[in-house]
């Protein structure tokens, strides 16, 4: 099979494995829609490797004897290789297990482990169903699209009537404002790029607001002066950060999503005297599913604007330069096209 490898840095290559093979539970996917995340960061330091992304969507081709699923089902790719038997994993937090399983023994394969590939081996656990009336690439947005504010929001119970403060409109970003707007929630992004901010107007934000332009005042005026309900960091930037903590109204409810180091919190004024809610998020928990699924149903004409390009895995390198230059939201790369 073909998959992509960083080779050095800005430089990949289109290089040949042998496929994956499938046994026990596990199940081998013919991968048709491949969403692009975070490897960029990968691809700008020239971290050589060739097991790269991790959001996925295809075709059931093999099973192992002791899989659930079978041939021919149509299948999300879920992240990670979770164990299936741990206390997190039997409460659908697969993404928080801490028995991660090496996929290499089973796939019969070294470096099988990443979705920038024709195929890849998972437990069939991991393989969550895709209903026909959904699209490979729409179904794929199941993943980092829409899959982390999609378990910030349930986190902090975002419903209709709220106003939701969302900083940094990357993929990520940009997938909040579709689940914040499914919700009925009323939705201010924060965002410096004209390109993504227009996207996200697109999207369902009724505002967005540029951090350097009186942001501050920009949300208190919008929200009456009481301060936003919710705030959700997809920017992974301690100014943003600080600004979505200030601007949480007394009892307010924050989520970072956005990778990111320290950030300093001052106990009693940020925390005791307006009694806010903080938390971190990385995917969401399995039971969601069936909404996430909902979610993409009912926002179709949303994700086809938030889905700005599609790239055979042959010109991965070119959907790379794109990322960088902030003018995208999510880029699926087609394996076999
Ligand atoms: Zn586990
Ligand atoms: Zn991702």
């Amino acid at each position: 099979m073909k998959i992509a490898a960083i080779t050095g840095i800005r430089q990949a290559e289109i290089t040949e494995r042998p496929d994956p093979k499938a046994q026990a539970s596990w199940a081998v996917v013919k991968i048709h829609s491949a969403p692009m995340c975070t490897e960029f960061k990968m691809f700008t330091d020239g971290e050589k490797s060739s097991c790269i992304g991790h959001e996925a969507s295809g075709e059931i081709i093999e099973c192992g004897a002791g899989a659930s699923v079978k041939k021919g089902d149509r299948v999300v790719v879920q992240p990670l290789y979770a164990c299936g038997q741990c206390k997190m994993c039997f409460s659908g937090n697969f993404i928080l297990c801490e028995h991660q399983l090496s996929p290499e023994p089973i796939a019969g394969n070294d470096r099988v482990c990443g979705t920038y590939a024709q195929y890849i081996a998972k437990p069939d656990h991991l393989l969550t169903a895709l209903p026909d009336d959904i699209s490979y690439d729409h179904g794929a947005m199941a993943c980092c699209g829409l899959g982390p504010t999609f378990g910030a929001m349930e986190c902090m119970r975002l419903e209709a009537y709220e106003t939701i403060l969302i900083a940094g409109l990357g993929p990520v970003g940009l997938g909040g404002v579709i689940n914040a707007s499914h919700r009925g929630a009323r939705v201010i992004g924060l965002d410096a790029n004209p390109y993504r901010a227009s996207l996200a107007r697109q999207l369902g934000a009724e505002i967005v607001i540029n951090p350097a332009d009186n942001a501050a005042a920009q949300i208190k005026d919008f929200t009456k002066g009481n301060g936003v309900d919710c705030a959700i960091d997809a920017s992974g930037v301690p100014a943003a950060q600080r600004l979505l903590l200030d601007s949480l109204r007394r009892g307010g409810k924050m989520t970072f999503v956005g990778e990111a180091k320290e950030f300093n919190i001052h106990i009693s004024n940020d925390m005791i005297r307006k009694s806010i809610i903080l938390a971190g998020s990385w995917h969401y928990n399995i039971l969601g599913y069936p909404k996430v699924l909902d979610v993409i149903r009912r926002n179709t004409g949303r994700l086809d604007k938030l889905i700005t390009h599609h790239l055979p895995l042959s010109r991965v390198v070119e959907g790379w330069e794109i990322q960088l230059t902030g003018k995208c939201g999510k880029i699926v790369l087609h394996p076999w096209e």
